[in-house]
């Protein structure tokens, strides 16, 4: 009936999919073991703050243990042999993650937060054809364009985020096993229950012990392993801060390193550009995953014509989004991954208001326990203001205007950051003359936070070096 509003009837994905052990060990040469100099940590479900098992902190002299598995492996087993070979473990793991997917994602909504629909219809699905995609490339390397014989690396240390746990995951270890490196990855703190099912996901695939090996910790675990000399490659996905610090440590070294760090995309919204496509565009690349997403479009530029349709429009759309338990099938956004998230969440929209932005929340209702924060958009933000400058990492949006293409080129280009951009409009010749000029590693348009396998994805500026995804991701693994 036209006018009512009517709640939707909670809709939970069952968790009994999921068996998670009340402690897990570190997965090194090909088994679970104890650690010799870590200790424990929890994980919880920021959902709702309950404990979800205790993850090992592991030592340095793990990490030593971890990336002599993996040497070990690189020498016996893997690197010599056969690509087509190596291939078949690959499409291995990737049928086991499609058999799995529903457990996995149930598994990624507890433990990080997001909406089971995004785990499920996103995360995974992607996580498989990454893995699918690789695959295929196996025992291609000779026509990847990199010469006759590219050679591996060796062992590549890998160090991961919490806002696509499994995914940041297969986008690591996917090229490195294909182009015939092995591996010794550690997942984020908040987030590491889905790489140890993955480490039983490669016992089940039959893979070589020590060809993947996963060490669960924080920042001091992750810094072991970058700085370990057994290491033959670094490949980081996280803060910019924490970016300069890996830079540093391997400068001097002959480790080759890929960084892919932070972003604050600019969304651009021309006047003749179809407003409710562009709307729907606009949430998908801010709402998306609680905007936790380094490639996420933080800054919208909206054409000054048409300023206060799209705002209005906006603003309806905001209203209709279901903030909530990440299990039931109805939720768009989830929980704040942690309590610091949501601290620096917090404290950068308080600054937003000090600095004299205008702040607005559609009326929604908080969970009293979990970390929870409301989608949130500022108006009124000049380019000076912190909130337009800093990636918050969170459900918050700021929109500026801008009158000419020129004016939208100048402001989406005027950020330390460079990871993506995207771009709305009714005509083909603009999309191509604005994308050309943007300093962005990905420039969608007329669409937002679209990822495929085959697409290489990477950033300038501070937001790294280096590329994943698609042959390009091949070349960070392999001796050209
Ligand atoms: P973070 O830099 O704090 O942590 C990332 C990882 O690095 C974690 O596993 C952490 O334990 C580890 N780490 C921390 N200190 C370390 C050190 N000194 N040496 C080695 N490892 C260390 O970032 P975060 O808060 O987990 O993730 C959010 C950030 O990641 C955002 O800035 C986001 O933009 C970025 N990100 C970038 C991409 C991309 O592809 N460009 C993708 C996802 C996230």
């Amino acid at each position: 009936m036209a006018g009512l509003k009517f709640d939707y009837a909670p809709a939970p994905e069952s968790r009994a999919i999921v068996d998670i052990k009340s402690s897990y060990g570190l997965f090194i040469g090909g088994e679970f073991v104890d650690s010799i100099d870590g200790r424990p940590f929890k994980t919880i479900s920021p959902a709702s703050e309950e404990v979800l098992a205790d993850i090992t902190e592991a030592g340095p002299r793990d990490v030593d243990r971890a990336v002599a598995a993996a040497r070990s492996a690189f020498e016996s087993t893997w690197s010599g042999m056969r690509p087509a070979d190596r291939a078949k473990y690959l499409y291995r793991i990737a049928r086991i993650v499609q058999e799995r997917a529903r457990e996995l994602a149930v598994l990624e909504s507890l433990d990080n937060g997001k909406p089971i629909r995004e785990s499920r219809d996103v995360d995974i699905p992607l996580v498989a054809a990454h893995f699918f995609y690789y695959a295929g490339w196996a025992d291609k390397l000779p026509y990847a364009g990199f010469g006759p014989d590219p050679r591996p690396l060796g062992v590549a240390g890998q160090v991961i985020p919490w806002n696509f746990p499994l995914l940041m995951l297969a986008w690591k270890i996917a090229p490195a096993l294909a182009a015939g490196n092995t591996v010794v990855l550690k997942p984020a703190e908040t987030t590491p229950l889905t790489a140890l099912v993955f480490a039983e996901i490669c016992q089940q695939a039959g893979l070589p012990p020590g060809v993947v090996n996963i060490v669960t910790g924080a920042g001091d675990t992750g810094r072991a392993l970058v700085e370990h000399p057994g290491v033959d490659k670094v490949a980081f996905t996280g803060s910019t801060e924490v970016g300069r610090l890996i830079a540093k440590s391997v400068a001097g070294t002959d480790k080759k390193v890929t960084l892919e760090l932070g972003g604050k995309a600019a969304n651009i919204i021309f006047d003749d550009a179809p407003i409710d496509q562009a709307v729907e565009g606009i949430v998908n690349g801010i709402f998306f995953n609680q905007g936790h997403v380094c490639c996420a479009g933080s800054r919208l530029l909206v054409q000054e014509s048409v300023y206060e349709d799209v705002l209005a429009s906006l603003k309806r759309r905001l209203t209709t989004l279901r903030v909530g338990d990440p299990l039931d099938k109805n939720t768009d956004i989830g929980a704040i991954n942690s309590a610091a998230q949501l601290a620096r969440i917090k404290e950068l929209s308080d600054v937003g208001e000090a600095e004299g932005a205008e702040r607005w929340s559609p009326p929604c209702e908080l969970p009293d326990r979990g970390f929870w924060f409301p989608p949130t958009l500022f108006t009124g933000v000049s380019q000076a203001h912190r909130i337009a400058r800093e990636e918050i990492f969170g459900p918050v949006l700021s929109v500026l205007t801008f009158r000419t293409p020129d004016e939208a080129v100048e402001k989406a280009n005027n950020t330390p950051y460079g990871l993506s951009a995207g771009v709305w409009t009714d005509k083909g010749s603009r999309i191509l003359s604005i994308a050309a000029q943007l300093r962005a590693g990905v420039v969608w348009a007329n669409t937002f936070n679209r990822f495929d396998p085959s697409s290489p994805f990477g950033g300038y500026k501070e937001s790294g070096y280096g590329r994943e995804g698609g042959r390009h991701g091949l070349e960070a693994y392999l001796d050209v």
